[in-house]
């Protein structure tokens, strides 16, 4: 379980991946799907795609990945939540911190695993309705308050995705890292979140070409904190805070540094400031090391008391089936391979 490794080993993250289904568009264009998933752990992936290949790649080393799961693109969103996130929420109850990370690249099916859709609702909308039934399950109901902030980092910059506005300016005092004036959203029921969150979405910032597309460099970070009232070992009533942070970040593709004074690629290096950032956290995490570079990045200050110490920190690295995407996934896959 997610608790015992990380009693056992410190910070040692679960990896999960997941594949999204090919696209009727994709499989008329006559692209093959070059990733196999195998015994619900083993990756394979395959540049050429034939029916014989991913045998052969078993003995290609660096092509064959496993992970803590790995979700074929028939997994339900019910299933990505069960296996990933259902711990963590648990553990908001002991007054336990934790994040749950999709990375990957633009169209590999971060948002849907996140956000999901209104028929199938990804892992912030299941995470929420488990909470709320959790809590209606507990016998002290009435001593719990649930509240939600939605927040995007864009270009190193900080916004209120449930109150757009002016940019947020981060502030240290007693509690940590905060977003001075973020909105603290008070939610009393699962029925209000899913709306919420779908118009925090659209309120995502837009590439300028696309209108109506969310920018692939955008990271959507929703926070819950569940705040309660227990007795201690000496029965005096305690506050505990539990929190969890679930993250949609900026897809994972190179930017295209060409010419280092367009708009483009100054918003390209701050994206890679933030997963670079995100990236030397979760290594120095892994390997144990005192100082952790939180200060880096917009991303990991904010995050800073969600990832490592007695924090659960999940990464679901999201891959695409096309062999178009070979590249991106072949990327996606050493990252998340890295972050074990
Ligand atoms: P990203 O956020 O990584 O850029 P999206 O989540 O927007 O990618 O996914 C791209 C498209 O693929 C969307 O239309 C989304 O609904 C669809 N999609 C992604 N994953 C799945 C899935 N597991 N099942 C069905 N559709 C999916
Ligand atoms: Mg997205």
């Amino acid at each position: 379980s997610v608790s015992e490794k990380n009693e056992a080993s410190g910070s040692r993250i679960l990896v999960f991946v997941r594949l999204r289904p090919m696209f009727k568009k994709e499989r008329e264009a006559g692209l093959r799907c070059c990733v196999k998933i195998v015994n619900r752990k083993d990756v394979y992936l395959t540049e050429f795609p034939n029916d014989n290949d991913y045998l052969r790649l078993k003995r290609v080393r660096g092509r064959h990945f496993t992970f803590d799961a790995s979700f074929s693109d028939s997994t339900s969103q019910q299933e990505v939540y069960s296996t990933t996130t259902v711990e963590l929420v648990e553990a908001v109850f002991q007054g336990r911190n934790g994040s749950v990370f999709c990375y990957g690249a633009t169209g590999a099916g971060k948002t849907y695993t996140m956000l999901g859709t209104v028929e199938n609702p990804g892992v912030m909308v299941l995470a929420i309705k488990d909470l709320f039934t959790k809590i209606r399950q507990r016998s002290c109901d009435g001593n719990h308050a649930v509240h939600l902030s939605y927040l995007e980092v864009y270009n190193e910059t900080v916004r209120d995705l449930l109150s757009p506005g002016r940019p947020l300016v981060l502030r240290e005092d007693k509690q940590g890292i905060i977003a001075a004036g973020l909105t603290q959203y008070r939610a009393y029921s699962t029925d209000e979140v899913m709306a919420l969150l779908q118009r925090g979405n659209q309120n995502r910032t837009t590439e300028p070409t696309r209108a109506n597309e969310t920018s692939s460099r955008s990271h959507a970070i929703l926070q819950v904190v569940v705040e309660y009232r227990v007795k201690d070992a000496s029965m005096n009533v305690v506050n505990r805070v539990g929190k969890l942070s679930l993250i949609d970040l900026a897809g994972s593709e190179r930017a295209l540094a060409t010419d280092q004074r367009t708009l483009r690629s100054l918003e390209g290096a701050n994206i890679n400031r933030s997963l670079l950032a995100l990236s030397s956290c979760i290594n120095a995490l892994v390997e144990g090391k005192k100082h952790i570079p939180y200060r880096n990045s917009k991303l990991t200050q904010l995050l800073k008391d969600s990832l490592g110490g007695a924090c659960n920190t999940v990464m679901i690295a999201n891959i695409s089936p096309s062999n178009l995407s070979f590249g991106e996934t072949q990327n996606t896959l050493h990252w998340a391979d890295r972050a074990k």
